[in-house]
């Protein structure tokens, strides 16, 4: 299955955070990291005034179930130091499911599309960079198309590529 993982931090090291994270997508068992986008500097959108956060999209290639791969997402975001406060918060290190094998599913658990990621230019953007042949599953627009029509004014700036470690494959 093909599935597009968005990154996210806006606490401590954020580009280390992210790279690191990129590197552990790619180590997870029967997956391999296929693309990873720039990174992007983006305004917080729906969270008090704070740091910005700096995001990034990942796709991959994976033999794991949407429910594993979460899982998965879930232990990396701890073993890289996440704290898990209540609601939205600065956080060292957010993944997201944005897209997993075109799946739709309405469990609040793992909502399949991720059901902001078509309304977040912070996601939209680095997914379009690396994916411009991506259709939502529900919506049937690409995430370019989905980018023309956001009302959002978030700034979001491409700040850096993810400079994949020599040797691991990836194509970015
Ligand atoms: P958010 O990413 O929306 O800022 P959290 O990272 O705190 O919020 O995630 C809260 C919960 O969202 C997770 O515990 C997870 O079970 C659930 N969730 C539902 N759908 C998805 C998805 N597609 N990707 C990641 N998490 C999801
Ligand atoms: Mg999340």
């Amino acid at each position: 299955m093909r599935a597009w993982v968005g990154i996210g931090s806006n606490l401590g090291d954020r580009v280390s955070a992210c790279a690191a994270a990129a590197v552990d997508l790619g180590a997870l068992p029967g997956t391999r990291l296929l693309r990873q986008s720039s990174l992007y500097l983006t305004e917080p959108v729906g969270i008090a005034p704070c740091e910005w956060f700096v995001n990034a999209v990942a796709e991959i290639e994976t033999d794991l179930a949407p429910e594993a791969l979460l899982e998965s997402l879930l232990a990396i975001e701890e073993r890289l130091g996440r704290r898990r406060d209540a609601g939205p918060a600065p956080r060292t290190l957010d993944l997201d499911i944005l897209d997993a094998g075109g799946e739709q599913r309405a469990d609040p658990r793992l909502t399949l599309p991720h059901p902001r990621m078509h309304l977040r230019r912070f996601q939209l953007l680095p997914l379009a960079e690396i994916a411009p042949g991506w259709r939502h599953p529900r919506l049937g627009q690409t995430a370019s198309e989905l980018l023309g029509a956001l009302g959002d004014g978030a700034r979001v700036v491409r700040i850096a590529r993810l400079e994949p470690a020599p040797g691991n494959g990836v194509r970015s």
